[in-house]
Order: structure tokens, then sequence, then C-alpha cells
């Protein structure tokens, strides 16, 4: 790639050098069409300085939790830290005068929530939320089919987020730093998949917690979490995620007309769609080929060109503000054993910027 082509792109300082950033999103960079790494912040010099050389940054692009502030003018600020950490290096970015690509959960309460969105409103930034799945091809075409009725209408989504947290001293087990247990990690996926994917914002939410009891995984944060959303026009959700069972990870949609199942749903890559749909009286089931693509460098690009075009991302902070909304809910349900808590109805949608300019996928 030629430096002045390069040049041409947005700019992202990286802060935090954890899994998800060395796995995914630094790789990610080499798929995007409109970004490059710009600066990387660590409270690791040395694994920043090493990356730092592989991705072609001078050693004046390294920085740390303290000077943080002080980060080059170009760079926009992408935040893959533990979630209580979200808040602040969101609002300090904004100050700073950088547009946000925050990781989920956006933070660990709906009151941080706020302040992150009122402080790049404040400072006229971007803020956009990186739920990804909202960008993968596959999310994308079962969407489609929804909004174009393929599936008839909409009574049941059925979905399953877990997997068995190891045992070692980890944020995602310690509350001040995760925010809660399997519900904000991984649970949220289901809660943001039923509502992206229907359209439709919940007015009631019902849930039970359990955790096993001796189990020390277990001494600050929650093992497993059932809830069930019911939204307007009678569709119901019932959902699972738990940190204490086999990997599970799987939607399913079912409508008057069909079905249609992500399985994997969640994962990194490889989501593969089945859609069942009355034809002439028989079922057939279809396995769609999908474009293959990395969702990392589609939703970057797609905050890219929201930074390039004073656009609102189709993912702003409102959305990442509503799960946190709809998880303070479940964890009051279950803190009352499963009571049914009415909510606001929301207009959602009405936060969201334009749709990411790649069509999405037509299956049927
Ligand atoms: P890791 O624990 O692997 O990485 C977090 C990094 O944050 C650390 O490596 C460290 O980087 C930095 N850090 C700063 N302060 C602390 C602290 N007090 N304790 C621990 N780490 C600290 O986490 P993940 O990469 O798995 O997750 C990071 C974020 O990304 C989370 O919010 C998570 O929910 C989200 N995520 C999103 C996924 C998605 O698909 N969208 C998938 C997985 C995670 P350094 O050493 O450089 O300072």
């Amino acid at each position: 790639m030629r430096q002045s082509l390069m040049n041409d792109r947005v700019g992202f300082a990286i802060v935090g050098l954890g899994k998800l950033a060395l796995g995914q999103i630094l790789p990610a960079f080499a798929h995007t069409q409109h970004c490059r790494v710009a600066a990387l912040v660590s409270g690791h010099r040395d694994k920043a300085l090493k990356l730092a050389r592989k991705h072609k940054l001078q050693d004046s692009m390294v920085f740390d939790y303290a000077n943080f502030d002080r980060l080059a003018d170009q760079a926009d600020v992408e935040v893959v830290l533990p979630n209580s950490l979200h808040a602040e290096y969101t609002i300090r970015a904004a100050r700073g005068g950088k547009h946000v690509l925050c990781e989920k959960p956006m933070a660990i309460s709906v009151f941080e929530c706020r302040q992150m969105i009122e402080a790049c409103q404040r400072a006229d930034r971007r803020l956009m939320v990186a739920y990804r799945c909202q960008y993968d091809p596959a999310d994308r075409a079962l969407r489609r089919l929804v909004k174009e009725g393929k599936l008839g209408r909409l009574k049941t989504f059925l979905s399953s987020h877990a997997f068995q947290i190891e045992n070692t001293p980890q944020w995602r087990l310690q509350r001040a730093l995760s925010g809660g247990g399997a519900l904000p990690d991984i649970g949220i996926y289901c809660i943001n998949g039923v509502r992206y994917l229907s359209g439709e914002e919940p007015y009631e939410i019902a849930a039970i917690q359990q955790s096993p009891l001796g189990d020390s995984r277990f001494r600050e944060v929650e093992e497993t979490v059932h809830f069930t959303l019911g939204f307007p026009s009678g569709l119901r959700a019932m959902c699972h995620t738990s940190y204490g069972t086999h990997r599970c990870n799987f939607l399913r949609l079912v409508g008057t007309e069909g079905w249609a199942e992500l399985d994997p749903a969640y994962s990194h890559a490889g989501l593969k769609l089945r859609v069942a749909a009355a034809a002439r009286g028989q079922t057939a089931v279809d396995e769609p080929p999908l474009p293959a693509a990395d969702p990392f460098a589609l939703e970057m690009d797609h905050m890219a060109s929201c930074v390039r075009e004073g656009r609102r991302p189709y993912s702003p902070g409102e959305e990442g503000l509503q799960d946190q909304r709809l998880m303070e809910a479940i964890y009051v349900s279950a803190r009352e054993g499963g009571r049914p808590m009415k909510l606001d109805v929301i207009d959602g949608g009405t936060w969201r910027g334009p749709e990411p300019a790649e069509a999405a996928p037509r299956v049927m």
C-alpha cells in the first residue's frame, strides 16, 4: 500500500491490547478500505512497541493510559478495554476531540452510557458501539428476510449464548471491572440480536438468575440468566446465557410463514444461515451462501465513513444505552424472583444513522 493512499484512510488508535484487539481488530485492518492503525494505547509498553513495529508505527505513536490524552491529532479511538473502563476512555477521547468506536457492552450502567453520549454530543464527535453482528452479512441477510416479510409475522425468537469460563483471575469475574457476569458479556448478543432482527423494542422483560453455590468463579458475578422479552407485535424472545455450560451460540427466529436460524450466531466469523419457508405446500430448508467478509473490518469501515462524511453511525451510543437499560431491568426482575417488568415503549431505530453502504445480501 503506497503511503499516500494509506494516509487518506481514517486513523484509529487502539486503546487496550488484549485478546480481541490482538486476535481480531488489529488483523482486521488489512481487510478494511478506509481505516489504518494510527496509534496504540497500552499499560504494557514492550508489547505495544513490538506491535507498533509490526504495524509500521513510530514509537511516538505508542501511548499509555496516563498520557492517552496526548494522542496525535489524526487518530480516532477504538476502546477495547474491560467494560468498566469504556466510559472513562470514551469521555476522555471525546474531550480531546476524538470520535469513538466503543466495544460492547457500552458501559456498566445507564448513567455512564448517558454521560458518554452527552460527552460526544457536546464535543460534536461520532460515538459508535461495536455491535459487530449488525454489520455481518449473515445478520443483514436475515434482517432483510424479516423486513421483506419472508418469514411472515414473527412469533418467537430463541437464542442461547454460553460457554464454560475458566477459573483464572480475570476481569470478567470481577464485578467492578465487568459490571456483571454472562449477561453483559455474552447475553447482550441475544438482546441486541432480537432487537436488531425484529426492528422492535420490548415492552416487558422477565428473568431468572442462577449461580451454583460454592463455585468460586461466581463469587462476584452471575453464572446464568434465563430471560424473556415481550414485544408489541406479539413476538416473544426466550434467551439463555451462561458462563457454566458447554459452548452454545445460536438463534432461531420463527414466523407464521417460515423460520430462519443462525448457528453459530455470534462467533467472530463463519456464521451459518438456514432458512425454512413454505413453498407450494412443502417446507424447503435452504442454506444460502453468504459473501465471505470480516465483520470487524465492515464495522470499522462504517465508522470511518461516518467520521469522513459527518454522519451518525448505524449503531450509535443510544443503541448501547438501550441494551444497558434492558440489562438493568433483567437484573431487577431476577432479584424479584422473575417478576415481569413493564418497560417504557421506545420507538427504536429513531436514533440510528443510515444503514451501511453495502447492500444487505438477498438470500430468498
Ligand atoms: P482482554 O482482557 O483480553 O483485554 C483487555 C485489555 O485491556 C488488556 O489486555 C489490557 O491491555 C487492557 N486493560 C487496561 N486496564 C485493565 C485492567 N484493569 N484489567 C485488565 N485489562 C486491562 O479482554 P478482551 O479483549 O476479551 O475484551 C475487551 C473488550 O472487548 C470487552 O469490553 C469485551 O466485552 C469486548 N469484546 C468484544 C467482542 C466482540 O466480538 N465485539 C469479543 C470479545 C470481547 P494492555 O495490556 O494493552 O494495557
